[in-house]
């Protein structure tokens, strides 16, 4: 059965002091509070990531980088890659956020050698995906979002592709306050979903998770993680706060 995760992206947010009172709250309040089925990560800065490893039950507590550079090692000043993301201790990365996209100029190709790198060094990727507000208002977010796919992890062999978390993140959602409807959700996740059967077949479909991200609270999760195909959550500035954190684990 394919895993219920609930992934904190902690942005460029938090000193290191902070990241780690947030990190020992969250790591005592899902012990305490948390439904045991939902796997719960913590994507926190490059800084923080030793720490945190640290401050967490790594054995309910995955830690994540939220990027990682697209080269192994060598002269790339001010780049950290996969194996010293691995070192730490973090076992995922987040790759192919829109932020990234955008900002850092992040291509598919550039992502086609960040995942490579994540996976050789043995760190699960959580890929982002997701169209701006033009493609929805046009309505065809569907075409925009299986062209990111075809670019790029549909490039994987299927071993590879087994190992990755998709998070489904309308940009028009993110940080704005506005979520997608369950509804809209719902859509294109299966949409997802159909196409990766497509590629790889109805069993890897089936088992992949494929997360939502846009303005998730504990108030919308429950109506979120209620879809079929909604397997839990990329949770950017609910994160933030332990209590919000933990409702929306909650809200399966
Ligand atoms: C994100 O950055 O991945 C995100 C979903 O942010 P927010 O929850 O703040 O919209």
């Amino acid at each position: 059965m394919r895993k219920k995760i609930v992934a904190g992206n902690w942005k460029c947010n938090t000193n290191l002091q902070e990241g780690i009172e947030l990190a020992k709250s969250v790591n005592e309040l899902v012990a305490k509070k948390a439904a045991d089925d939902v796997v719960v990560v913590l994507g926190v800065p490059f800084t923080h990531l030793t720490n945190v490893v640290e401050s967490v039950n790594t054995e309910r507590i995955g830690v994540a980088a939220q990027n990682c550079a697209a080269e192994a090692d060598g002269a790339f000043t001010g780049e950290v890659s996969a194996s010293m993301v691995k070192s730490t201790g973090a076992t995922y990365v987040i790759l192919g956020h829109s932020e990234r996209r955008e900002y850092y100029g992040e291509t598919s190709e550039v992502l086609n050698k960040k995942l490579a790198l994540a996976l050789e060094n043995g760190l699960t990727p959580i890929y982002c995906c997701g169209e701006p507000l033009e493609v929805r208002e046009a309505d065809v977010q569907n075409d925009y979002v299986k062209k990111q796919l075809e670019e790029t992890i549909f490039k994987l062999p299927e071993s590879d592709f087994r190992k990755l978390v998709i998070a489904y993140e309308p940009i028009w959602a993110i940080g704005t306050g506005k979520t997608a409807t369950a509804g809209q959700a719902q859509e294109i996740h299966e949409f997802i979903r159909s196409i990766i059967a497509e590629k790889f077949g109805k069993e890897v479909a089936e088992e992949t998770s494929i997360l939502y991200g846009g303005s998730a609270k504990p108030g919308n999760a429950k109506e979120l993680f209620g879809n079929k195909d909604v397997d839990g959550g990329l949770i950017g500035g609910a994160a933030l706060k332990a209590e919000d954190f933990l409702g929306i684990i909650n809200g399966f």
